[in-house]
């Protein structure tokens, strides 16, 4: 259910069925010296394979672009190989990309984002696709994680819960990497790091101290495949229980 690797006639068949098209939004952003720039494409996707063993969907091809990379959330623009698009680029890419996943038939889209700075976007695009394409329903999901109590934070977070704006190339993507595609995580190169400051406000141009040298923006090293099967089942659960919850499947 890989719409990448599906023929015309198979996509056809699959939104006549009723299924809906998840799609997932990433970047192509440094996640330090251990994870790779697609990093927040493996994720979400892994993440919608995983439901699709659960719930019919298809999982239509990422959005590889995101909007800008902020230091304190992703590091910031200045590492070769981050790739962003604006915000309104975002908006128009999406939008149009959801348009063109009505004409091929789903009736149902579910947007699911995996980089903190396009959250701000995807409403707007969802919101702009449906004055074109009226017959549609759009799921958004901006964060994929419930609310989780202390203790499964605890649990999650060995060594303490720094905030998910820090999660970057940090335990919990190093860990579902490690899950989803441990051919592809550097186990050697992983540091620990963090910003010198980090302020709850920000600054433009970023102040060289909130850019981690490493990219990394807290401490990978406690990072375990077993966290990251924990971290997937999670995640996959959300999307599944929304999918039902809207879409009746
Ligand atoms: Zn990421």
């Amino acid at each position: 259910m890989l719409m990448e690797t599906m023929t015309w006639e198979e996509v056809r068949d699959a939104a006549a069925d009723g299924r809906p098209a998840v799609i997932s939004i990433g970047s192509t952003e440094q996640h330090g010296p251990h994870l790779p720039l697609s990093t927040d494409c493996l994720i979400p996707v892994g993440i919608a394979l995983a439901a699709a063993q659960r719930v019919p969907l298809v999982v239509a091809p990422p959005i590889r672009f995101g909007a800008r990379s902020r230091a304190l959330s992703g590091g910031g623009e200045t590492f070769p190989g981050t790739l962003s698009i604006r915000g309104n680029t975002l908006v128009e890419t999406l939008k149009d990309v959801l348009v063109a996943l009505r004409r091929s038939g789903f009736e149902r889209l579910c947007v699911q984002n995996w980089h903190y700075e396009n959250a701000g976007f995807l409403w707007e695009a969802c919101d702009l696709a449906f004055e074109l394409v009226p017959d549609v329903r759009i799921l958004l999901i901006e964060d994929p994680w419930p609310a989780f109590s202390e203790a499964e934070l605890a649990e999650l977070f060995p060594g303490g819960f720094p905030g998910w704006d820090v999660e970057h190339a940090s335990i919990m993507e190093t860990s579902l990497m490690l899950a989803l595609h441990p051919d592809l995580v550097h186990t050697d190169r992983i540091v620990d790091d963090e910003a010198e400051r980090h302020p709850s406000w920000d600054v433009v141009p970023a102040p060289s101290e909130f850019v981690p040298r490493s990219g990394v923006l807290w401490h990978p090293s406690v990072a375990t495949a077993e966290l990251g099967e924990r971290f997937l089942e999670t995640a996959a659960g959300r999307l599944v229980e929304a999918l039902q919850t809207e879409f009746g499947l």
